[in-house]
């Protein structure tokens, strides 16, 4: 049978820290889910679709939440950037069991633990079928990794950032709390703005918007998600145009 045939030539996949954790679970990463993810990565890198990960590190730290019980705001975020290089590890090590090619590279200098980022090199590892894990988010304080999704997807050129979350999309009112909220298959960016849609933060939002590079959010809970999200198929909500 032929392969089918990825949309999608190049692709940020952001992940949250939580998705690596077992919910309810006092450990931060599961070494369990960890290897479900990576195998789901190893499928579609089996189709030829270079891949960029970009990972969070809300299941260890939170700088804004750290700051808001008193503690210094700046120190609390090299926190969280550092958070995010344990699960780039961990998913670097699934991935390499799974004999995918990898590299971590990271916004903040740790030469005995990953490459620097350097875009041009970035670019050149997904060129070789490598996938390249950003860690350490921009490197910066007081930004998110959602935001790094956005730099390093308009920085590499990658035609779609893939948002693995808690809900399968973005909706018109809070799902949890409000039972007919509706889903959208499909928002234009000024949509998102104008009925006030929390799709990432400000920042990372409007970076996509000045870029031009669609969103799509989805549940990460469904194992043929991101699959599926590859192949064109319709997943979660898009957000992309105008
Ligand atoms: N962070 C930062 N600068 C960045 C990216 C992340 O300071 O460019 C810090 C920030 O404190 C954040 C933490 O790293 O709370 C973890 O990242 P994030 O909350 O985005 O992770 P996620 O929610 O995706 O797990």
């Amino acid at each position: 049978m032929s392969q089918p045939s990825p949309k999608y030539k190049r692709i940020v996949l952001k992940l949250s820290g939580e998705a690596l954790r077992e919910p309810g679970s006092r450990d931060n990463i599961s070494p369990q889910i960890v290897h479900s993810i990576a195998a789901q990565i190893a499928e579609i890198h089996a189709l030829g679709v270079e891949i960029a990960l970009v990972v969070g590190g809300g299941n260890i730290w939170r700088g804004q939440s750290a700051s808001q019980r008193g503690m210094d705001r700046a120190t609390a975020d090299y926190m969280g950037m550092l958070a995010t290089v344990m699960n780039g590890l961990a998913l670097q090590s699934e991935l390499e069991a799974l004999n995918v090619p990898t590299r971590v590279q990271t916004a903040i200098e740790m030469k005995n633990v990953a490459e620097s980022f350097i875009r041009r090199r970035a670019m050149r590892h997904l060129e070789l079928g490598r996938v390249v894990i950003f860690v350490a988010g921009t490197g910066n304080p007081f930004f998110s990794t959602d935001t790094t999704a956005a730099l390093r997807a308009s920085e590499m050129g990658a035609e779609v950032i893939l948002k693995a979350t808690k809900v399968d999309g973005v909706y018109d009112s809070d799902p949890k709390k409000n039972p007919d909220a509706k889903r959208y298959e499909t928002l234009t960016f000024s949509e998102a703005l104008t009925k006030r849609l929390q799709v990432m933060d400000a920042t990372a939002f409007s970076l996509c918007m000045d870029n031009k590079v669609p969103i799509i959010v989805f549940d990460m809970m469904k194992r043929e998600n991101i699959r599926d999200a590859v192949l064109g198929k319709s997943v979660g909500t898009v957000v992309s145009g105008e």
